[in-house]
């Protein structure tokens, strides 16, 4: 099997469509799918060394496997990371990277603007086992200083953050944190690999949800860690290969196909969302939009100044609460209702009754989630048809 050494220094997009793929005897054009669990050794010296570490070789697809490999390989390029490992979904990456970096005793800080289930690992589980947790306003620079001052091991954020597409400073957090000694971890799923590189801006490691727009076609969970060499060999490997949150070589594979499209899909849903995001600030009954890309967002300048593009997330709140909330939603025929997000189907959520029903409504309110707000995840579909459905939705409620 060789590996096309050649790859690493091509153009971001030929790294999409070919990074990290390994040729089997047989000279396949697509990355070959390895459905196995295990590997046989020619000799018992053979299976000594491996486990000693001195043979480089598949031992079981728990620690690493071929499809697998691929997949990592070709993240690990277009994020230019030392080093990546995958997980069977994003929730076993935030879990798996959030336990591979702290223990009973530590402190970890993070953004209150939390997909639901980092929010619940956050508050919840993570003080089960001894780790003090904090929540501060992610925008609010003076909170982040006041709280790493009193010393953290570790910083969680997710920008632009669900559902409320807020964005926090990348750069003045990891000097705030590197200052205090503090590892950051940087949910990355809204972004994409594509339009925003946590680690220039100094994090340690970033996570994503490969279930969204990596894969993008509604067909599988999947997850990935993305940091130094060092982080990945000394903090996570051992971690990973004993507790046994992997990826499946399936998932894996179709995740490459998904890669070899992602440039194209993200640039469309880009055009699509501002597009509709635009439409949305001239339609009446809608009290508010929200989205990086126009220049009402709170943080325009700082949107366009860390990402390269504002995603495919947009967010309105649709004047009536959630009586018209939730009969705009049924009255849609075309967007389908979804929490999912990153799809080439465009979809809805209402955020205060699904992924963020957990919350008190005044945690809610802290965070901005009203009971009428809305949010779209803006597809591959054409434009006009997206717009056509919102509007007869608006119109006939
Ligand atoms: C979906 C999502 C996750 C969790 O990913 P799964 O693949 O569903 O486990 C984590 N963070 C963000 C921001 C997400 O959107």
């Amino acid at each position: 099997m060789t590996r096309d050494e050649k790859a690493m220094a091509y153009r971001p997009q030929t790294q999409l469509v070919r990074g990290g793929q390994m040729r089997s005897p047989f000279d396949e054009t697509a990355e070959a799918l390895y459905l196995t669990s295990g590997y046989v050794y020619k000799c018992a010296e053979d299976a000594e060394a491996a486990f000693k570490g001195d043979l480089d070789r598949f031992i079981y697809s728990r620690y690493a496997n071929p499809t697998i490999a691929m997949f990592e390989e070709r993240m690990r390029l277009m994020e230019g990371a030392e080093a990546c490992r995958a997980t069977g979904s994003g929730m076993g990456a935030v879990f798996t990277a959030l336990l591979s970096l702290t223990k009973a005793g530590d402190r970890v800080v993070a953004s209150r603007a939390l997909f639901g289930s980092c929010l619940f690992i956050i508050t919840e589980l993570l003080p089960r086992y001894g780790i003090e947790t904090v929540l501060v306003d992610g925008t609010d620079m003076a909170q982040w200083e006041a709280e790493l001052a009193k010393g953290a091991a570790c910083v969680f954020v997710e920008t632009p953050a669900n559902p409320t597409l807020e964005i926090i400073d990348l750069r003045a957090l990891c000097d705030l944190a590197k200052s205090a000694g503090a590892k950051v971890i940087v949910d990355n799923v809204f972004a994409t690999p594509l339009l925003q590189k946590p680690l220039e801006f100094g994090a340690d490691v970033v996570v994503y949800s490969a279930t969204k727009h990596i894969d993008g076609q509604g067909r599988t969970l999947g997850g990935v860690i993305l940091g130094t060499e060092k982080y990945v060999l000394e903090d996570l490997q051992p971690f990973t290969r004993h507790t046994g949150p992997a990826m499946s070589p399936f998932n894996a594979w179709v995740l490459l196909k998904g890669l070899e499209t992602l440039e194209l899909r993200v640039q469309r849903h880009c055009e699509n969302a501002l597009a509709l995001a635009q439409f949305l600030e001239q339609q009446p009954g809608i009290e508010r939009v929200l989205y990086p890309g126009l220049e009402s967002h709170p943080q325009a300048a700082l949107a366009r100044r860390q990402m390269g593009g504002p995603s495919s997330l947009v967010t309105f709140t649709i004047e009536g609460g959630k009586e018209r909330a939730f009969s705009f939603l049924n009255s849609l025929k075309l967007i389908d209702i979804s929490n999912n997000l990153g799809d080439s189907k465009s979809l809805i959520t209402h955020p205060a009754t699904t992924t963020h029903q957990r919350l008190k409504p005044e945690e809610r309110a802290a965070m901005g989630i009203g009971d009428g707000m809305v949010r779209l995840s803006v597809g591959l579909e054409d434009v006009e048809d997206v717009k056509e459905d919102i509007f007869q939705a608006l119109i006939g409620r």
